[in-house]
Order: structure tokens, then C-alpha cells, then sequence
């Protein structure tokens, strides 16, 4: 399959990964939006979070406690940081295998652009 994503799970294309479990990769993002920026993804590929069903559910559990440790690791998790996840073109997802944003180090903004 041709999916980026995948290629880093089979570490056929390097990444600075932060965090690796059995379900769980995470790696930070190739064009950091603040001073912490990392990217969770599940070892399965799944396109998008419009893709995902039932049989998902742990997994979904999987990358959230994911999330958590690398803000714990990255020292974010008492002043705070933001999880993102596009969903589609129109949600601004460019690379389509699910993943969550953890954007930390910088004060942030609402409404997101
Ligand atoms: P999204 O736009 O939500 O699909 O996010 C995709 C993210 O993947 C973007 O923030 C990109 O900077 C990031 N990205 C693309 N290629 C790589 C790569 N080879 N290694 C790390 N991050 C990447």
C-alpha cells in the first residue's frame, strides 16, 4: 500500500519517533506548528477517522493513552496542549492515515483556522 504513514511504521522512511507501542506510533510532524508538535498514529492502516468502526474501539482508546504519555514525555501535560484531528479534505487531512496532533509549547488560539 502506498501510504507515507504506513512506510514509517515499516521504518522504511526514518522519522524521530517519541513513542512506540505494540497498536501505536508516534513521531514528530516533518513541519512542526510549535515548539512541541508530534503525531499519533495506529500501526494499522486506517484512512481517516470516517473509516474507522467497532472493531476500532480499543484502538481509538489506544492512541489517546498514546497522546497522553507523549505529553507526560514531553513535559506539556500540566500547562496543557491541543489534539487535533482532520477528518478529509475539508477537514484539512493531507496525509490519509488516522492520526492525532499533539501541538504543544506555545500558546494557542480559538476558533482553529
Ligand atoms: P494532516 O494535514 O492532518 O493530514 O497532517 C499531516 C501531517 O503530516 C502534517 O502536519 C505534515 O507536516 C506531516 N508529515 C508529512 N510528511 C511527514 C513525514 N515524512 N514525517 C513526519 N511528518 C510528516
Amino acid at each position: 500500500m502506498d501510504c507515507l504513514f504506513c512506510k514509517i511504521v515499516a521504518k522504511e522512511i526514518p522519522a524521530e519517533i517519541v513513542y512506540e507501542n505494540d497498536a501505536v506510533l508516534a513521531f514528530r510532524d516533518i513541519q512542526p506548528v510549535a515548539p512541541t508538535h508530534i503525531l499519533v498514529i495506529p500501526k494499522k492502516h486506517i484512512a481517516t477517522a470516517n473509516a474507522i468502526d467497532a472493531s476500532d474501539r480499543s484502538l481509538m482508546g489506544e492512541m489517546f493513552l498514546a497522546a497522553k504519555e507523549v505529553a507526560r514525555l514531553e513535559g506539556l501535560s500540566e500547562r496543557g496542549h491541543r489534539l487535533v484531528m482532520n477528518v478529509g479534505e475539508g477537514g484539512g487531512q493531507s496525509v490519509f492515515h488516522i492520526h492525532l496532533h499533539v501541538i504543544g509549547g506555545r500558546d494557542v488560539s480559538w476558533p482553529p483556522g
